[in-house]
Parts: structure tokens; sequence; C-alpha cells
């Protein structure tokens, strides 16, 4: 169904609906629109007026985009505390802590650090445990 607004060549504006705009241009056509003044066939289509209902739409759409993002970003500052907690920060000597803890058997223990895409591309090469984590900011700024 489609609704417009319509305009009498007598001034009377009125709404009526259609079941679709071809619909609409066939009454149109045979001179079917008729307007309650009963004196004139000729009516014109106004332009529509937006919708309501699809901005409304467009808010929730938005609002629950922001829900998702707020809800990933909680999510991630979990993880962050969680890793900060349960492992030790090493910072740039990632790569060779990571190693020593492999190969020496050393002083074992989960740490975090610093470590480019390709470091960390060669520590699993080896056989080395490691993963990429987003790393957040602790604040939601
Ligand atoms: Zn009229």
């Amino acid at each position: 169904m489609i609704k417009y607004h319509l305009k009498c060549k007598c001034g009377i504006k009125f709404e009526s609906w259609f079941s679709s705009s071809e619909e609409y241009d066939r009454l149109d056509k045979k001179n079917m629109l008729s307007c309650q003044c009963g004196k004139s066939n000729k009516i014109y289509k106004q332009l529509m007026s937006p919708q309501i209902s699809s901005k409304k739409e467009f808010i929730n759409h938005k609002s629950k985009q922001e829900a998702f993002y707020k809800t990933v970003n909680k999510k991630l500052r979990e993880l962050r505390n969680y890793v900060e907690k349960n492992a030790e920060y090493v910072g740039d000597n990632f790569i060779s802590e990571a190693r020593s803890i492999h190969y020496d058997k050393k002083n074992i223990r989960n740490i975090y650090g610093k470590a480019t895409p390709e470091q960390t591309a060669e520590l699993l090469d080896e056989g080395i445990d490691v993963n990429t984590i987003p790393w957040i900011k602790k604040t939601n700024s």
C-alpha cells in the first residue's frame, strides 16, 4: 500500500491509499481519480511527506550499532584486564622472553608484551604459542 497526497484542480487537498504506484498511474490515466467536489477529475499528485517511521528505524539501527560497539569495547577491556592480572608484562623483550621460556624451560610463566606481526609469525613457525589481541584503552573515550 502506498499513500499519496493529492490535490484537485478546485483546490481541495486530500490523501488516498493505492495498492501500488502503478495502480495510481492506471487510475490517473483513466481519469478515475475523483475529488469530493464532484466537478473535476483533474487530480494532481503532491510530493510525499517523509515517513516518520523510517527516521525512527534509522535511530533504532544507530542505537543498536552503538550498543554493539559498546559491548565489544567492554569485552576487550575485560580481556585486557584478564591478561594484565594473569601474565607478566615484558614490553619490548617479548620475543626474547617467549623464546627463552620455550627453549630453556626456565622461569616458565605467562607473559605479554610487544611484537610486530612478522615477529609473531616467526614465533608461531617455531611452535611457540602466541596470540595477538586488540589492546584497547581502559577508558571509554
Ligand atoms: Zn475538487
